[in-house]
């Protein structure tokens, strides 16, 4: 039988819009030493707004950002949304695409107008030899704009900067955490740059930065190793074997499917303050109980 009080909180925390999918990962969360967030769409809101299109070849910067506007609406991703947005904001439409592919944790390749464009990470341009040394593009990032480059025939042509925010609510989150003696810990795809940025924005001491999806699960290994007991949270796909690696795997609530089914714990408000609640809930909750 479940006991009665395990049963009465986990309506409570239902109300709150916290759903437990795992009791004993629940129970667990009283015991946490660490946990471990996703940046983008998790402590920042996801909404990205284009700030900059610095043109590094011959195009123009509308031009560039009309072709990585085309390649993009294809994509679900959130800067993919920014700047499909911003291209309609400026009355740029964008020409048809064939052969689009995503590059997980990357960018995204298509053909458009008989052209191979590309739009990547900086980590991805640097593999593939392309690294800029634009004064502006290093002044933009500095200044915590994840930086993105479109790619037209294996040239570079543009940088296309964009800005997030940070929710106002992962502040006190952080705050909440650090009182309790639990580590905040980040994770991010994005830049170095970028990351360190909203880590001294939100008052978190560690962050793994430029991670790749498939390397996320195994940075919540190494935050084990140190032998801290870890919850994870995140929204995305790529957050998914994380969550499941993780002691206590959290999915925020406007998340991808694939993230709920390997949570935990849901939080239905996209608020990193519940976080605190459930581990509030988990401790009260257990507490009773002996
Ligand atoms: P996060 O870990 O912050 O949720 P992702 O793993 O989704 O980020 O993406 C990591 C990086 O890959 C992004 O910061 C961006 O540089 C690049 N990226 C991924 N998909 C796209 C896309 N569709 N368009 C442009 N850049 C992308
Ligand atoms: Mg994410």
């Amino acid at each position: 039988a479940v006991p009665l009080v395990v049963a009465v909180s986990t309506s409570l925390s239902a109300r709150r819009g916290l759903l437990v999918r795992d009791r004993a990962a629940f129970e667990r969360a009283r015991e946490l030493q660490a946990v471990v967030f996703d940046k983008t769409g998790t402590l920042t809101q996801g909404r990205f707004g284009v700030s900059d299109t610095v043109a590094l070849g011959d195009l123009p910067a509308d031009e560039c950002l009309r072709l990585a506007a085309a390649l993009e609406s294809q994509s679900e991703h959130p800067i993919a949304r920014g700047i499909v947005q911003a291209a309609s904001e400026r009355g740029l439409a964008p020409p048809e695409v064939s052969g689009f592919r995503n590059i997980t944790g990357r960018g995204a390749q298509a053909r458009v107008e008989g052209r191979e464009i590309k739009v990547v990470s900086p980590g991805y341009a640097r593999e593939q030899g392309l690294a800029t040394d634009d004064a502006r593009v290093r002044q933009i990032e500095e200044q915590g704009k994840t930086v993105v480059y479109l790619i037209v025939d294996g040239r570079l042509a543009a940088a296309i900067a964009l800005a997030d925010l940070v929710r106002p609510e992962s502040r006190a989150a952080v705050e909440a955490l650090k009182r309790m003696d639990i580590r905040p810990m980040m994770l991010t795809g994005d830049a170095s740059a970028v990351a360190r940025t909203v880590a001294r924005e939100l008052g978190l001491d560690d962050y793994f930065a430029e991670v790749l999806p498939e390397q996320k699960a195994a940075k919540i290994r190494e935050v084990k190793a140190r032998g801290l007991t870890v919850a994870m949270v995140g929204d995305g796909v790529n957050d998914a074997p994380a969550l499941v690696e993780s002691d206590l795997g959290i999915a925020v609530g406007a998340g991808t499917d694939v993230a709920i089914e390997s949570a935990d714990v849901v939080l239905v408000r996209s608020d990193p303050r519940d976080v605190v609640a459930i581990l509030d809930l988990s401790r009260a909750t257990y507490r009773k109980m002996v």
